[in-house]
């Protein structure tokens, strides 16, 4: 069994989002400092690297990350490549050939080769899903759907409209993937956020098996 890793390293150096808190991961004792172990400490916004955003990121009341359904975040999932697009639209969708049965779905943009470099500077033109596109995949029935970069909507918009339609249908939006090394198709995804009670989102492992 091929097992891929598409999460991204959690690490000081890694992009955050403006405006929110850069990541520490430091150690409070140390074998080389005479503890008798290494013991470190993570600080982090919980929409840091490869996470998962629950409906209460956008939704007051909405529910939240620990609430989580298990049987959306593991299965059968289908990954989309869309290389050229800076946006995708309903009209990219439609033209996809995304299998119908599709309930998970991943989009592999050129976003994934900014990974490369997992200290790059913050990019703001990075590939997101418009509107419509969210629209459309809530009227599909997908349930979970994921972008390889830290938001699924354009950096831009003036309203969080993409995220309002995935998060209020109860569609489980999973950000920061990378997806660079992964063919499009069909795969098996486990995606298992942390269980932050009451948290509007958490960071994340997630990998993709060969079926
Ligand atoms: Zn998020």
């Amino acid at each position: 069994v091929k097992i891929l890793d598409i999460s991204v390293p959690v690490s000081p150096g890694l992009p955050v989002w403006p405006g929110d808190p850069h990541i520490e991961l430091d150690r409070y004792r140390a074998i080389a400092k005479g503890d008798a172990s290494n013991d470190s400490r993570l600080a982090c916004s919980v929409h840091c690297g490869t996470h998962v955003d629950a409906p209460g990121h956008f939704v007051e009341n909405g529910s939240t990350v620990d609430q989580l359904p298990l049987d959306i975040l593991v299965g059968r999932a289908w990954v989309a490549e869309v290389l050229t697009a800076d946006v995708i639209s309903s009209e990219i969708l439609e033209n996809l050939a995304i299998p119908s049965e599709t309930i998970r779905l991943l989009f592999k943009t050129k976003n994934s080769t900014l990974w490369a470099d997992p200290r790059h500077a913050f990019k703001s033109d990075f590939v997101a899903l418009s509107a419509d596109a969210a629209s459309w995949i809530v009227a599909h029935g997908i349930r979970l759907v994921g972008i390889d970069y830290l938001s699924i909507q354009m950096f831009d918009d003036p309203e969080p409209l993409t995220h309002s339609i995935l998060l209020k249908a109860g569609v489980v939006v999973v950000e920061g993937l990378n997806l660079m090394d992964v063919r499009p198709g069909s795969y098996r995804l486990v995606c298992l956020p942390l269980k932050l009670s009451g948290s509007d989102g958490a960071p994340s492992r997630a990998v993709l098996i060969e079926e």
